[in-house]
């Protein structure tokens, strides 16, 4: 037998969790019970791939057994087990990416109810046991390999590992249980009732039987998959248990996209949109893409290939009828059918954007709004879907967004294009000159103040046949012609005075002319029309070019 000591992250996050959690201890058990889910799909991939594989696929089951006496609880899987080495490695530390910036960011928050937030979304995992048992036992043997391994610990910095000669394929995981609250029994987790209703409330769509030992043999969950039921037959509660399950999030989904796709390509699609961004939304090697089955066989997560990146918040699961069992990411890529769902699913997750009542519009668009904007730029065939479902701050209400139908809606007689002005702030764009005679005249100007709005803008032209126009660009042209006659006349006036400033700012400027569109300031720069902005040389000169 050795003693371990687990990697110090991992140490820490354990005393986080352990001590962060205790209001809702019940996921101990979903996350335990979801890994040996995962364990029995794993198993029955491992078999498709690989003829030779020695794997009983006979009675694949997750057994629960309660022993109230000795005050333990077991969750038993016939899966695909682990060896030594993965028991060390998956458990004793955090390959996860991102946990050096949660620990840091647990560190920084001091309010418990903001860490349990954090830790969810992160995704507790195997750790949760420690919320309820003093001491949790492991035994497990990987399909295909002839020696057990055991691993004990009791969550406060070491752990041992042996050899257990007799395990059978797949994992048991003993919780030695925490005495039961007194004043609370129903915490008591030693409780078949207990667990019973447990497994119901967030369990109960996991596609193995979840059964009791010693009981009837009868399954404690439903089994079915969700994404194979009819919609009209799911309530809400099953979809937030089963994006709970999926997400490791805490909060219930904003919006639940179910589909099915019938025809040349079959396949069920049930995605779900967070209400908050994921901690990692940001991170190159943040988490993307949903999970992938073939007719019911887990095949792989994060499958990048049926979502683009720009939703990579999406959550859930795409299940393909026709779908060879051996695909690899490679191949998915380039895949006909891949392709023909992931058109669908962006164009059915594009309209329910755009179909969210207000406020939870508002809520999608503050935590997504900048990653949906990165598709203006990567998906051209969608971008007027896109920037239909945008909002953008504006000189009409300073207190809220707006869409561009709206803006369109409220145009003034004659006005052809969406004007919009870029820049650093708010407040920089509301003190420019830029904006003087837009506002005197009644113009409503968007106000553009994410560094990617300069990029998109550049590119994508037009929205509902209304030219974008930046009004910090070019002549804009506001005067009416009845001003005409007096222009002329100003021009005419003006021709010395505008001679002599251009001789004098010669190297600085390459034209001065009359404008229209200023009122109190005298005068204001402007680039040209095919000139990149200010802001854009700014990133470009960051950049290095
Ligand atoms: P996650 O499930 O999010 O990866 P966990 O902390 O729940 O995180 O589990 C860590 C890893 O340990 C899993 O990814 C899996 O590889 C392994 N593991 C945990 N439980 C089992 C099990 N019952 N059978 C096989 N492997 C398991
Ligand atoms: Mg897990």
């Amino acid at each position: 037998m050795e003693t371990l000591e687990f990697q110090a992250e991992a140490r820490q996050l354990l005393q986080l969790v352990i001590h962060s959690l205790y209001s809702n201890k019940d996921i101990f058990l979903r996350e335990l019970i979801s890994n040996a889910a995962d364990a029995l799909d794993k198993l029955r991939l491992a078999a498709y791939q690989d003829k030779d594989l020695e794997a009983d696929l006979s009675d694949p089951r997750i057994e629960l057994a309660v022993d109230k006496d000795a005050r333990t609880l077991t969750v038993r899987d016939n899966g695909i087990g682990m060896t030594r080495d993965e028991v060390v490695g998956l458990i004793g530390t955090i390959a996860r990416s991102g946990t050096a910036e949660l620990l840091a960011k647990l560190r920084e928050t001091k309010d418990a109810a903001a860490s349990k937030e954090l830790i969810g979304q992160f995704g507790v995992g195997f750790y949760s046991s420690f919320m309820v048992a003093d001491t949790v036992t492991l035994v497990t043997r990987r399909a295909g390999t002839a020696e057990g391994t055991r691993w004990e610990s009791d969550g406060e910095g070491t752990y041992t590992i042996d050899d257990a000669p007799d395990a059978p394929v797949g994992t048991a995981v003993t919780l030695h249980l925490k005495p039961a609250d007194a004043d609370d029994k129903l915490f008591d987790y030693a409780d078949e009732w207990k667990i019973r209703e447990i497994v119901k409330r967030y369990s109960d769509f996991i596609p193995w039987r979840i059964t009791l030992a010693g009981g009837d043999g009868e399954p404690l969950n439903s089994m079915k998959a969700l994404w194979a039921r009819s919609k009209n037959d799911i309530k809400p509660e099953e979809y937030a248990e089963f994006y709970k399950h999926l997400s490791h999030d805490w909060t219930d989904p904003l919006e639940v996209v179910h589909m099915r796709g019938e025809g040349t390509f079959e396949y069920d699609a049930l995605l779900f949109i967070p209400e908050r961004a994921p901690f990692d939304l940001f991170r190159a090697d943040g988490k993307r893409g949903v999970q992938l089955y073939v007719k019911r066989v887990f095949i792989m997560d994060d499958c990048e290939a049926l979502t683009p990146d720009y939703l990579r918040f999406l959550r859930g699961v795409v299940d393909a009828a026709d779908l060879s069992l051996n695909v690899s990411r490679e191949i998915l890529q380039q895949d006909r059918q891949i392709q023909a769902i992931r058109k669908r699913l962006v164009r059915q997750v594009l309209q329910t954007i755009g179909a969210l009542e207000p406020d939870k519009y508002r809520t999608f668009w503050d935590q997504f709004g900048r990653v949906i904007k990165e598709g203006l730029l990567s998906d051209a065939d969608n971008r007027e879907a896109i920037l239909g479902i945008a909002s953008f701050a504006t000189t009409h209400d300073p207190s809220a967004l707006t869409k561009l139908s709206d803006y369109v809606s409220r145009m003034k007689d004659g006005q052809t294009d969406i004007y919009v002005m870029t820049g650093e702030s708010r407040t920089t764009i509301e003190n420019s000159p830029h904006l003087e005679a837009f506002k005197a005249k009644g113009y409503e100007v968007l106000l553009l103040t994410d560094p990617v709005d300069e990029v998109w803008l550049d590119i994508v032209g037009t929205f509902d046949g209304h030219k974008l126009q930046s009004i910090a660009k070019g002549a804009v042209d506001l005067s009416s012609a009845e001003d005409a006659p007096e222009r002329e006349e100003q021009a005419k006036d003006f021709a010395p005075l505008l001679a002599w400033v251009q001789s004098s700012l010669d190297e600085e400027v390459k034209e001065v002319r009359l404008s229209t569109r200023l009122t109190t300031s005298p005068a204001c720069l402007v680039t040209d029309a095919n000139d990149i902005t200010p802001a854009l040389a700014k990133m470009y000169a960051a950049m290095g070019q």
